[in-house]
């Protein structure tokens, strides 16, 4: 028997246009391209994406049309995820940092009708210049004052608007609709889409909202450090105003002292980004010898957040959510946060933070042997993650590849983990990253966590050297903190006490800096071909 309620399906806009009705108070605090601060409320951006669909409209764009952007977090971007997914169209985010046969790559394979990019970005686009699909235009995000000298022919994006209508007649187009797409970096062959629709989109940023609230409640002020070009920025620009969030854009940015400073000017509540970024922030506290008073929960995923850097945030009275999740995943599946009901000592609560956590409402786990069969949730055994949920993919945009899915449809991370019997979730590491050492594995993300509790350690990375008898052997990379050099004894001393003697690492080498992939974690595939040839002692 059906259900005789209404069916209204899921839309983006929706959120927008209830944030412009109900949440009076909030809204888009933005650090800009053209070097000023620039404040618009909810209301206002909502005005602004009818404005920009009209405009979008104006220049032949329709239902499915892929629309791109290039571009930092700023209240422009904002208006573009919810004008372009709003008028039927598809938000296409594009991450600067990819190589340029990899942006021409997407660009040709997403077949995007409109370019909009901001001012940082005009010198990348010129230089690939005559490369550029046939067709593609260029919408620069700033005003006419600021429009650069180009030889591109270039649009600007406040003539776009200027004079459009308000209001705009949103078309209700079905709930499972593409929305937005964004690619994997694809560390392996070409980079593969992950296409949102509407409904996973609203629905990702309602489960957000109901589980990382402490981050997410009306009067909140969030900092989303993760940038809007990576997943949707885990989410935020739709679960902000859903609940009544403000969001404090850092535009370019993104180093310890300007995060401070913004966290501290603008009584920021929340911030979310991977490790990476919480070392120069953690540096900048440190040097400062002050903690921005406001700042209540960092949430830290995209890679794991070392227990040494939880442990220094909660000792500065900020409460850290370690999350996991991936491009296909909206990103969010997991979250670290203990529920109130736990009643664990502070060392085994750090322990639980450290692991991935527990899944999120819509989100099923379970992890699988070689030959496929579900392994037990009992903490011990490890095997690849797969994944099933409401904002989970079910295929790759215009691709064939379905060999990340089983039998039954789970989606295959490629993470290699354990779960425990509390539903706690341990990443061991990528199945790619992982050190194969005489049959058995060792997990680098195990000894990257130990190591970075070393005072001398400001950063390091553990790779796999190939070795003539044992297969793999690991190798300790490490940047030191100063002037300082820790000791490989040093290491194995720590290491010791809670890994076996035979997964310590071989060898230690020093570097000034560790290579970063374009959403900013370790590029381990980097770092492997910078040691390549190397020979163990
Ligand atoms: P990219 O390939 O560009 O890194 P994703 O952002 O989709 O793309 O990366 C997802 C992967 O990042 C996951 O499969 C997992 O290996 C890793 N990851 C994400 N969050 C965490 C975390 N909290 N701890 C450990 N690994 C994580």
């Amino acid at each position: 028997m059906q259900g005789q309620m209404m069916h209204m399906p899921l839309r983006i806009i929706e959120i927008l246009r209830y944030a412009a009705e109900t949440h009076e108070g909030a809204g888009i605090v933005s650090v800009r391209c053209e070097g000023d601060i620039h404040r618009e409320s909810y209301a206002q951006a909502y005005a602004r994406a009818a404005q920009l669909a009209h405009g979008l409209a104006g220049l032949g764009i329709g239902a499915g049309d892929r629309v791109a952007t290039l571009a930092w977090n700023g209240y422009r971007h904002v208006e573009l995820y919810y004008g372009i997914s709003g008028m039927g169209a598809v938000c296409h985010t594009i991450n600067p940092r990819l190589s340029a046969e990899q942006m021409l790559y997407i660009l040709t394979h997403a077949e995007d009708r409109l370019l909009f990019l901001d001012l940082t970005f005009v010198p990348l686009v010129e230089a690939l210049g005559a490369q550029l699909p046939e067709g593609l235009r260029l919408v620069v995000m700033t005003d006419r004052a600021h429009m650069p000298d180009s030889a591109l022919d270039l649009l600007c994006y406040e003539d776009l608007l200027a004079g459009q209508p308000e209001t705009f007649d949103w078309p209700g187009m079905d709930e499972t609709a593409a929305a937005s797409l964004c690619y994997t970096s694809g560390t392996t062959g070409h980079p593969k889409g992950a296409l949102y629709s509407h409904r996973s989109t609203v629905l990702h940023a309602l489960f957000l909202s109901i589980t990382i609230a402490r981050s997410l409640h009306e009067g909140a002020r969030i900092l989303p450090v993760v940038p809007m070009f990576h997943v949707n920025a885990w989410g935020l620009p739709y679960a902000a105003p859903l609940v009544g969030a403000s969001l404090v854009m850092p535009g370019p940015k993104l180093d310890g002292a300007a995060l401070h400073d913004l966290m501290e000017t603008e009584v920021v509540t929340a911030s979310w980004g991977v490790p990476t970024v919480w070392l120069g922030l953690r540096a900048e506290i440190e040097t400062r010898d002050r903690t921005p008073a406001t700042l209540d929960q960092l949430v830290i995923g995209g890679s794991a957040a070392p227990r040494s850097m939880i442990a220094f945030f909660e000792g500065q009275g900020v409460d850290v959510c370690h999350a996991r999740g991936m491009t296909e995943m909206s990103p969010v599946g997991t979250h670290a946060q203990l529920s109130k009901g736990m009643r664990v000592d502070a060392d085994t609560a750090l322990g639980l933070k450290a692991k991935q956590g527990r899944r999120v409402f819509g989100v099923d786990l379970k992890i699988v042997g070689e030959d496929g069969a579900p392994l037990p949730h009992d903490g011990r055994a490890a095997g690849e993650l797969y994944v099933r949920g409401n904002a989970v993919i079910s295929g790759y945009f215009a691709n064939d590849d379905s060999s990340a899915f089983d039998a039954e449809g789970w989606f295959g991370t490629g993470d290699v983990a354990t779960i425990d019997p509390e539903g706690f979730l341990s990443v061991q590491d990528r199945s790619k990253d992982l050190i194969k050492s005489g049959g058995e594995w060792i997990s680098s993300i195990d000894l990257e966590n130990i190591a970075m509790g070393h005072p001398a350690v400001a950063n390091c990375a553990v790779i796999a050297i190939p070795h003539p008898k044992w297969e793999e052997r690991p190798l300790l990379v490490v940047v030191p903190e100063g002037d300082a050099r820790p000791t490989l004894d040093e290491m194995h001393d720590m290491m010791l006490e809670h890994m076996a003697k035979w997964q310590l690492p071989d060898a230690m080498e020093f570097v000034e800096a560790l290579p970063l992939t374009a959403t900013g974690k370790v590029s381990k595939l980097t770092l492997r071909r910078q040691f390549e040839g190397y020979t163990l002692p």
